[in-house]
């Protein structure tokens, strides 16, 4: 009996992730409809901000209470997957906790017993998440960008997780209590779960220990793979893109804006007496947009940015515009980019290529009320604690509207003709500006 056991754990496990590469593939093909950008500058300064906010979770202590939570579950979840690798064993060989026989005692103990206290320590943090979210209602959580799927993504996530580490408690409990009846090889140390279950599962018969056993084995084992590819749906992407997201970062000086190339040159050549005016019209010279007005017009780190962003909403807190009651808030602008990808990545998998739906980032996602709200502050970069850019973005679509719309708000148009005009924003001559001297 034991190998149709072990195959049916090797076709579940094929199955899962299998389908979860598919995904993942299909989320790549999305990002890299985005437009071409080099950032494979500098790579030793970017593996040290890997280190420091990927991995080390850099930025998330600014919010200490968040930040804290956050880095128990980060830390539980990177070392309970240790437990996996041993349930993957099993699950192949049909064997019982095989690394607690080949392994010196205290290595095996020293391992199961901070797998056990992780995960009692995350289970206890997803619930304070979950109490901050729904009975707390910490403002930034359950405000109107994060309405309907978005806010039940969040909960459903520390659903899964709180039921995970629940399992893993259980598996654990029932495990050492069958051991300790002689039942099972005696391995492993468990002081958590040993401590919560003992009294009940001590009264229980073997048989029920041993299908409480197996049956919270079975359900952690399937909650692993539907987890995985519950990703694929959810906010919680971040956990596998916070580290190329984080890698690919811009590496200017905070709330430095970059040039458009095209425009640089034009403006380069016109300021050149020696330069060919001709040079200035060839083809490659002259952008197919100013700009952007769809998702596919972002360069690939900006949809790579927006499949990573955590709906954490530390920008839109931080954002100046939204806190004065406007309508932007950098977070919606970062789920804005990351729907209409998806649409566009749906519509081609149906067509083949992608067929034109009458639809564009700008005007049926984010609104021009929205992207002229921004200050420019660079408030919200600097919140984020992936390093996510959402200003890049409002700025990006700016340009389609000033350049190719000519569709910036009037006070906008008359400052810029002032300068154009006067070099200066003011609608007074270059030659009047000392009169006030005389006055
Ligand atoms: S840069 Fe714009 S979007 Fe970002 S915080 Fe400032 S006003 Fe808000
Ligand atoms: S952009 Fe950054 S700060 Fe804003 S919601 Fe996403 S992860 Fe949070």
């Amino acid at each position: 009996m034991d190998y149709i056991q072990s195959i049916i754990f090797l076709l579940l496990a094929f199955a899962g992730i299998g389908l979860f590469v598919r995904n993942i593939l299909k989320i790549k093909r999305n990002i890299l409809l985005g437009k071409a950008e080099n950032r494979s500058d500098n790579p030793s300064k970017r593996w040290k901000l890997v280190l420091r906010i990927a991995v080390g979770q850099g930025k998330m202590l600014a919010r200490p209470v968040a930040g804290i939570l956050h880095l128990v579950v980060y830390i539980g979840f990177v070392i309970i997957n240790i437990e996996l690798i041993e349930i993957f064993v099993d699950g192949i060989w049909g064997t019982h906790r095989y690394f607690g026989k080949i392994l010196p005692s205290p290595l095996y103990n020293l391992t199961t017993g901070t797998v056990d206290i992780l995960s009692f320590s995350v289970l206890i943090a997803v619930t304070l998440f979950f109490i901050r979210r729904n009975i707390i209602k910490v403002p930034r959580l359950n405000s109107k960008d994060l309405l309907g799927w978005p806010h039940m993504d969040g909960n459903l996530i520390l659903i899964i997780e709180f039921l995970m580490m629940l399992s893993l408690l259980i598996m654990n409990a029932a495990d050492f209590t069958l051991q300790k009846k002689g039942i099972l090889y005696s391995c492993g140390f468990f002081p958590v779960s040993n401590c919560i279950f003992n009294n009940v599962f001590s009264t229980f018969s073997v048989e029920s220990l041993y299908i409480m056993q197996k049956s919270a084995w079975w359900f952690h084992y399937l909650g692993v793979l539907f987890f995985l590819n519950y990703l694929y749906f959810s906010k919680h992407l971040h956990i596998l893109f916070a580290f190329p997201n984080t890698y690919f970062a811009n590496l200017q000086k905070q709330g430095q804006l970059n040039d458009l190339d095209s425009v640089t040159k034009e403006v380069k050549l016109l300021l050149d007496p020696n330069a060919d005016p001709y040079q200035a019209s060839t083809e490659e010279s002259v952008p197919e947009k100013f700009g952007v007005s769809d998702a596919t017009d972002l360069s690939w780190i900006q949809l790579l940015n927006a499949y990573t962003c955590t709906e954490c909403g530390r920008c839109t807190s931080s954002c100046p515009a939204n806190l004065t009651g406007k309508k932007l808030s950098p977070r919606k602008i970062m789920m804005d980019v990351r729907d209409r990808i998806e649409e566009i990545g749906r519509n081609i998998d149906k067509n083949g290529n992608f067929l034109d739906d009458g639809k564009q980032l700008l005007g049926n996602y984010i609104t021009p009320e929205e992207i002229w709200a921004c200050t420019t502050c660079n408030a919200c970069v600097e919140a984020c604690p992936l390093l996510i850019n959402p200003l890049s973005i409002l700025i990006d679509l700016r340009r389609y509207l000033v350049m190719e719309k000519t569709a910036a708000p009037s006070e906008l148009n008359s400052m810029m003709s002032n300068i154009e005009n006067n070099n200066a924003p003011w609608q007074f001559s270059q030659n009047d500006r000392a009169n006030w001297t005389k006055e």
